[in-house]
C-alpha cells in the first residue's frame, strides 16, 4: 500500500504506557463470565455481552489469547511496517491508514446526504479502559459504540503475521478498516438494532446475528479497499493480502487451528470462505447495498 508521506489522522489518542486505566485487570471479560450467575457480577456480564457482540475481534472466542506466541519464520518481503518496522513507523502507518478511511467514509456519508463523525483510534498496550468494559490485548482490536473509538495494541499486528499467516501492510489496513467498519454500522443505526435483536434471542441466534454484523463490517472494509484502490493507492499483492487475513481468521479456521474441531453454532464472525467473499463483495462492486448482510441467506 502507497502510505509513506501522505496525510496522517489526528484522531489518535495514545494510551500505551499509561497502565490502562485500572479496573478490574486480567482475562476477566471472557467467555467464562456469561456461564455466570446474577448478583455482584450483573455489571461484569452486561459489559461481556457487549463486547463479544460487537465482536470486534476475531480472536477473543477462541483460545488465541493463551499467551503463548510463536516464532514466526516469515521472510521480510511482504511484512507489513507493524512487523519489520520501527515502533514510529508503525504509528505512522495506522495513522495513514485511518486517515485514509477518514476520506472514503467523509465522501461516502456526503454523497448519502449525511455526516460522517469521524472515530477516534486508541493505541493502549496490555490493558485499556473503554465506555464498553475494560479489556486486555488478548481481546485483539476492537470497536466500541458507546464512546465510538476503536481500540487497538500494536502487538496484535505481529500476531497476524505470525499466528494468523496474514503477512503484509494491507492484512493491518484491513484490520483497522474491518473496526472502522463496525463505526460506520453504528452511525447508521445497524449496530443498536442488532443489538436490540440480539438480546432477545438464543445464544445461537445472537451468533448468527453477530455473524452477519461482522460479514457486513468486512464488506464496508471492501468499501474501503475499493475506493483507495480507485485512488491509485493500491500495490500489486495489497488485495491478495487482505483476501489471506480474512480467510486466515474465519471461525472456521480460527476453530479448526485451535481445538481441532469445528462448532458452527459458536461461529460469531463467519467462516473464511464468507469473510473472504464478503470483503470482496464490497472490494470488486464499490456499492454499499451490496453489503446487506441481513437478507437471505450468506
Ligand atoms: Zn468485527
Amino acid at each position: 500500500m502507497e502510505w509513506r508521506g501522505r496525510r496522517e489522522s489526528n484522531n489518535i489518542e495514545d494510551r500505551r504506557g499509561t497502565g490502562g486505566g485500572g479496573g478490574f485487570s486480567g482475562g476477566g471479560m471472557r467467555i467464562p463470565i456469561r456461564a455466570g450467575g446474577g448478583g455482584g457480577i450483573g455489571l461484569i456480564i452486561i459489559l461481556a455481552v457487549l463486547w463479544i457482540g460487537f465482536g470486534i475481534n476475531p480472536l477473543s472466542v477462541i483460545g488465541m489469547d493463551d499467551g503463548t506466541t510463536t516464532t514466526s519464520t516469515q521472510t521480510a518481503s511482504r511484512q507489513g511496517p507493524g512487523v519489520s518496522g520501527t515502533s514510529d513507523e508503525t504509528d505512522n502507518f495506522v495513522a495513514v491508514v485511518l486517515g485514509d478511511t477518514e476520506d472514503v467514509w467523509n465522501a461516502r456519508f456526503s454523497q448519502m446526504g449525511q455526516t460522517y463523525r469521524e472515530p477516534t483510534l486508541v493505541l493502549f498496550d496490555r490493558q485499556v479502559a473503554s465506555a464498553c468494559g475494560n479489556a486486555t490485548s488478548a481481546s485483539g482490536p476492537f470497536y466500541c459504540p458507546n464512546d465510538q473509538k476503536l481500540y487497538i495494541d500494536l502487538a496484535f499486528f505481529r500476531q497476524l503475521q505470525g499466528q494468523l499467516n496474514s503477512p503484509g501492510d494491507f492484512a493491518q489496513a484491513y484490520v483497522i478498516a474491518h473496526e472502522v467498519g463496525h463505526h460506520v454500522q453504528n452511525l447508521l443505526g445497524t449496530l443498536q438494532r442488532t443489538t436490540e435483536l440480539r438480546q432477545q434471542s438464543s445464544e445461537t441466534d445472537a451468533n448468527a446475528i453477530s455473524v452477519r454484523v461482522e460479514l457486513q463490517a468486512d464488506c464496508y472494509a471492501g468499501i474501503w479497499a475499493h475506493d483507495t484502490q480507485q485512488a491509485g493507492l493500491v500495490q500489486d499483492g495489497d488485495v491478495e493480502e487482505a483476501l489471506n487475513a480474512a480467510s486466515q481468521i474465519g471461525d472456521d479456521t480460527l476453530q479448526e487451528r485451535s481445538q481441532g474441531t469445528v462448532v458452527p453454532d459458536s461461529f460469531t464472525h463467519g467462516t473464511s470462505a464468507q469473510r473472504v467473499e464478503w470483503f470482496r463483495r464490497g472490494l470488486t462492486s464499490g456499492d454499499m447495498k451490496q453489503c446487506d448482510t441481513f437478507q437471505g441467506r450468506l
